[in-house]
């Protein structure tokens, strides 16, 4: 085949390509230059796509919407997809604050009190991410009670390379906590302002090189830490952890408002501890009562990323250093993080795409 037939046949398959929706932003494939390349070779057709996001649950509506577009187009043959994603960075929500050197996304896992499972969604949705072909790192800011190296079993202290903090790593997800750095006791007596202006000087010593995704577990609440922690952070996006009962709700929406109070998208809720499933006679029940989540994010207009059942093994994943979504993965718990954080990736895609990008010109021979 001559090099002008495959250039005509490749703006072929574009032009009919152009009504293919990326489902998540509602944007054209074509248009946000998703889909890459177009290859015909022994008779058959590959279609190089590029998703936004690891983990997308739209592969098989698009594939659908691919295939329905190419119908007219007699020749193709076979036509395969070749996937492949590229995470985009949604900048920091906030004009005035420097995103971290390398870091595309950075997002706060923030709950309004404690013990509704925060640093264990933080973790899952790292491990996620990181399975999922991302580069991930997490920060655990928790200065109160860093538990994040316990829950993902690292130990050790991190090296210094040219004057640069060396994350540790585990399941693939570069670690870092303050814990490493603080001795939380003292940090209990500690002023938001300092803990705040320690953090992100730590944030930018640490050599993280390039990451997707960096995951930031906030200590618990609203105070005086957090928000100032929440300012100082550049932060992409918050995800707020509750659980379903009134009292818990009711913090959630603190933890929400002291994120719009300083301009960084609320990239939605998780609903933890959202009913035990009962492993002999599989049923749900509603513990903690139910439907709460979907309500407060209804109210405030934002998504319900996700709700996670109660699960023994995950007590059990986050003593032993393992977390759910690599120690049971097929359990409904590892499934729903899964689903949390294919929610959360899709949702900071939607971000980046909002901002402005610069022109992009495809495929176009000369
Ligand atoms: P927080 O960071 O909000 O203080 P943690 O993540 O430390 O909360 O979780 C508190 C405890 O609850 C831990 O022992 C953890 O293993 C457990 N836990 C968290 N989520 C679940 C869940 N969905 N099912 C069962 N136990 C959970």
């Amino acid at each position: 085949m001559s090099q002008s037939h495959v250039s005509a046949a490749k703006e072929q398959v574009i032009d009919l390509l152009r009504p293919v929706v990326e489902p998540e932003t509602g944007q054209g494939m074509v248009d946000l230059g998703l889909v890459k390349d177009v290859v015909q070779q022994n008779g058959s057709t590959v279609i190089s796509i590029e998703m936004l996001s690891p983990l997308s649950p739209h592969q098989e509506k698009i594939e659908r919407q691919i295939r329905a577009a190419l119908t007219p187009a007699v020749d193709l043959g076979d036509v395969q997809i070749d996937w492949s994603f590229r995470v985009r960075s949604s900048g920091t929500g906030r004009s005035d604050a420097q995103p971290i050197k390398g870091v595309k996304n950075a997002v706060a896992v923030a709950s309004g009190k404690g013990g509704v499972g925060k640093s264990t969604v933080a973790v899952n949705i790292a491990t996620a991410l990181a399975k999922g072909g991302a580069s991930v790192g997490l920060l655990d800011a928790d200065v109160y009670g860093p538990s994040i190296p316990l829950m993902m079993g690292a130990h050790g202290r991190p090296l210094m390379r040219e004057q640069r903090i060396v994350p540790l790593e585990a399941y693939g997800v570069k670690l870092m906590s303050i814990g490493f750095i603080l001795d939380p006791e003292k940090a209990l007596i500690w002023r938001g302002p300092l803990v705040a202006q320690l953090i992100t000087q730590f944030l930018n010593d640490v050599d993280w090189g390039e990451l997707d995704y960096l995951i930031v577990d906030l200590p618990p609440g609203t105070g005086d830490v957090q928000l100032t922690l929440a300012q100082k952070i550049p932060i992409s996006g918050a995800v707020i952890v509750t659980t379903p009962q009134e009292v818990a709700l009711a913090d959630a929406l603190k933890g929400l408002k002291m994120f719009e109070e300083v301009k960084t998208p609320v990239l939605g809720i998780i609903e933890n501890m959202s009913g035990f499933i009962c492993p002999s006679c599989n049923e749900t029940h509603h513990i903690f009562s139910s439907g709460g989540g979907m309500r407060i994010a209804m109210e405030n207009g934002v998504e319900l990323l996700g709700q996670i059942p109660i699960e023994p093994g995950i007590v059990t994943g986050g003593d032993t250093g393992k977390p759910a979504v690599l120690a049971d993965p097929d359990s409904a718990t590892a499934q729903a993080f899964t689903h949390a954080a294919a929610r959360v990736a899709g949702r900071l895609s939607v971000e980046a795409i909002k901002k402005p990008r610069k022109p992009m010109i495809m495929f176009r021979s000369v």
